[in-house]
C-alpha cells in the first residue's frame, strides 16, 4: 500500500521503505552498532562515485593455493595476533569495493594446477595442466607442439606498449606461477636445462630459466618491428636454475654442496648482467637494502637457490631476505619512473607449499604477509590511476569445522559455545577447528617454522590423540582424512578483489582467464604506442 502509493506520488520505493523500517524498526535494533555499522557500510556503497575504467598501472597479486577458506581463517589468525576475536576483521584488500568469484579448471582438469591457470591469467586463454603459455592444443612434454601454439601475455603486451614491467615471487621465478607472466613451455618442471629430457633440448626448446633471460630478444624475435627494453623488475627464488652445475659458482648464500643445477655450463646471472650493465643483480637482503629506486631501472634479485623462505622461517635464513611486502614496495618505487605506466604481478608462492605440507600456521601467516604487501601496494599508489587486483590461482583441501565459540584461536582446539574444554568426537579424542581433507596428516614439529620439514616424517594420516597437543605451535600439522603424500588442491572458486580504474568489473562469477581481459580493457594493451 505505502509503496504503491510513493510510486503514484513520484517518490522512489527505497526513500518510503527507509522511512517506514524507521517507523517500525525498534530503537534497540536500530541502534545496535551491528545494524548501524552494516547500515553505513551499505551507503558508502550506494553513494560510491563511478569507478573510471582506464588506469595507468596495474598491479596482480596471486596468493597460490589462496582460497576463501585461507582468507577466512588468515584474517581470523591476523586479528587474534592483534589480540582481538578475530572474526570481525578484514585482509587489506578484502574492503575492496569489487568482487567476484572465479572458475579455476583448466581445459583438461577439474581441479587445477598453477601453471595452466596462470596461463589463463596472463593470456586471456585456458589451457591445459602443466603447460605454460601455450594453449590447450600442446601435448605436455613434447617440445615439438610447442611452436605454433605459443600465446602472448600481458606482461610481453605492456612491454609492447613502452609499459614498465614487473614480476615477483617467493617461489622460484622459474616455477609455474611467476613463468607463465614469460615463458612458452611444454612442461613447467623444464625450469633449466638440467630438468629437459635430451629429446627437447635436440628439439629447440628453451629452458624457463634462459627464457627469463633471454626475455627482450625472444619477444623481439616473434614479433616483427618489436623493439622492447626488456623486464624491468624481476625478483625471487631459484638461483639454481640460473648457475652452472659447478660448486665455483656457489654463491655466500647457498644451502646445497653445489648451488647450480645448469648443465650447459652457462652463468645466466652473469649474461643478465652483459644484456643490462647499468642493471642491478642481487642475492640479499644487504643488496637488497642497498638498491636505490630512483636511480636503478633493472633489477634482478635471486634471494635463495630454490623458494624463497616462509615468511614464518625468513629469519633463518643463510645471508637474509627482503619480505614480500619489502619486495613489492622497492617494485613499485622502481616502475613508476616510466611515465607510461606499468604492470606488476606479484605471488606469494609459498601459501600453497604450506598447504601442501598441511602447515596451516605456514600458509596463513604468508597469507597475511601478503595481505601486508598488499597494503604497501595501496599506501604506494593513486587508486585513481592504479588498479589493483588480489586472487588465487586456485584453492586447497583446507576447511574451518566444528562449532567452535566466537574468538576460539583459529589454529586451537574445537571449542564448543558455552564450553571451557575441547569438544570431543566420538572417538573420545579432541579435533582442531582447521585441517585437511588429505595429505601427510598429524605430525607435531615443535617451534619449528620450516613447513616443509615434515616431508622428512612419515605418512601419519587419520586421527590422532591431540590431548596434550599445542595445536598453535608453528610445528604443529593438521590432521588429514586420506593419506597422500602431499595435500592437494581444490576444485571450488576462489575469489578476486579490485580496486581502481576497472576493477567494476570484477563481479558475479567469472572464468579465470577473464583476469588478463581486466588487465587489458584498463590499460589498453592492444592500441598504440
Ligand atoms: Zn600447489
Amino acid at each position: 500500500m505505502r509503496i504503491k502509493h510513493a510510486i503514484l506520488s513520484g517518490v522512489l520505493p527505497f526513500t518510503i521503505a527507509t522511512h517506514a523500517a524507521a517507523a517500525v524498526v525498534p530503537a534497540n535494533q536500530s541502534s545496535d552498532p551491528w545494524y548501524t555499522d552494516a547500515a553505513a557500510t551499505t551507503s558508502a556503497k550506494a553513494n560510491a562515485a563511478a569507478t573510471p575504467e582506464k588506469a595507468k598501472n596495474v598491479i596482480l597479486f596471486v596468493g597460490d593455493g589462496m582460497g576463501v577458506t585461507t582468507l577466512t581463517a588468515a584474517r581470523i589468525l591476523q586479528g587474534q595476533q592483534a589480540g582481538a576475536l578475530g572474526e570481525e576483521g578484514y585482509l587489506s584488500f578484502e574492503t575492496f569495493p569489487h568482487t567476484a568469484l572465479v572458475k579455476t579448471y583448466n581445459v583438461d582438469a577439474q581441479t587445477p594446477d598453477s601453471a595452466g591457470t596462470m596461463t589463463a591469467m596472463m593470456s586471456g586463454v585456458k589451457s591445459d595442466a602443466g603447460v605454460l603459455g601455450v594453449t590447450e592444443d600442446i601435448e605436455r612434454g613434447d617440445c615439438n607442439t610447442v611452436s605454433g601454439n605459443e600465446l602472448i601475455t600481458a606482461i610481453e603486451l605492456a612491454e609492447l606498449k613502452g609499459l614498465a614491467t614487473g614480476i615477483i615471487s617467493t617461489a622460484r621465478i622459474t616455477h609455474a606461477t611467476p613463468a607463465a607472466a614469460y615463458a612458452k613451455a611444454a612442461d613447467r618442471n623444464w625450469e633449466d636445462d638440467g630438468d629437459m629430457p635430451t629429446a627437447a633440448k635436440e628439439a629447440g626448446c628453451e629452458d624457463i630459466a634462459s627464457q627469463l633471460v633471454n626475455f627482450e630478444t625472444n619477444l623481439e624475435a616473434r614479433i616483427a618491428d618489436a623493439d622492447v627494453d626488456g623486464l624491468d623488475v624481476v625478483m625471487g627464488g631459484g638461483r639454481r636454475s640460473f648457475l652452472p652445475k659447478d660448486a665455483a659458482f656457489n654463491s655466500n648464500d647457498a644451502v646445497s654442496s653445489v648451488e647450480g643445477d645448469r648443465t650447459d655450463s652457462r652463468d645466466l646471472t652473469a649474461e643478465w648482467k652483459t644484456r643490462y650493465p647499468a642493471g642491478e643483480y642481487v642475492i640479499d637482503k644487504d643488496g637488497f637494502d642497498a638498491i636505490d629506486a630512483s636511480s636503478t631501472s633493472k633489477l634482478f634479485g635471486l634471494f635463495n637457490e630454490s623458494h624463497m623462505q616462509y615468511e614464518a622461517d625468513r629469519g633463518n635464513d643463510v645471508a637474509g631476505e627482503p619480505s614480500l611486502t619489502e619486495m613489492t614496495a622497492k617494485a613499485i618505487d622502481i616502475l613508476d619512473n616510466n611515465n607510461n605506466g606499468y604492470l606488476l604481478v606479484v605471488e606469494s608462492g609459498r601459501i600453497d607449499h604450506a598447504h601442501h605440507a598441511g602447515s596451516a600456521y605456514g600458509a596463513l601467516s604468508d597469507t597475511i604477509e601478503l595481505s601486508n604487501a598488499v597494503q604497501a601496494a595501496i599506501d604506494a599508489t593513486d587508486p585513481d590511476e592504479t588498479l589493483i587486483m588480489v586472487t588465487a590461482d586456485h584453492s586447497h583441501v583446507f576447511t574451518i569445522a566444528g562449532y567452535p565459540k566466537r574468538g576460539n584461536p583459529i589454529l586451537g582446539k574445537v571449542v564448543n559455545v558455552g564450553e571451557t574444554l575441547p569438544t570431543t568426537a566420538a572417538d573420545g579424542m579432541p579435533y582442531t577447528t582447521v585441517g585437511y581433507t588429505n595429505g601427510l596428516g598429524f605430525h607435531h614439529l615443535g617451534t619449528e617454522t620450516d613447513a616443509d620439514a615434515v616431508y622428512s616424517q612419515g605418512n601419519q594420516a587419520g586421527r590422532a590423540d591431540l590431548s596434550s597437543i599445542d595445536t598453535e605451535a608453528t610445528g604443529f600439522h593438521q590432521e588429514a582424512t586420506i593419506p597422500l603424500g602431499s595435500e592437494t588442491h581444490a576444485g571450488e572458486d576462489i575469489s578476486i578483489h579490485a580496486q581502481g580504474p576497472g576493477s567494476q568489473f570484477a563481479r558475479g562469477v567469472v572464468e579465470q582467464n577473464m583476469v588478463f581481459h581486466m588487465i587489458n580493457q584498463a590499460l589498453d594493451l592492444l592500441t598504440g604506442e
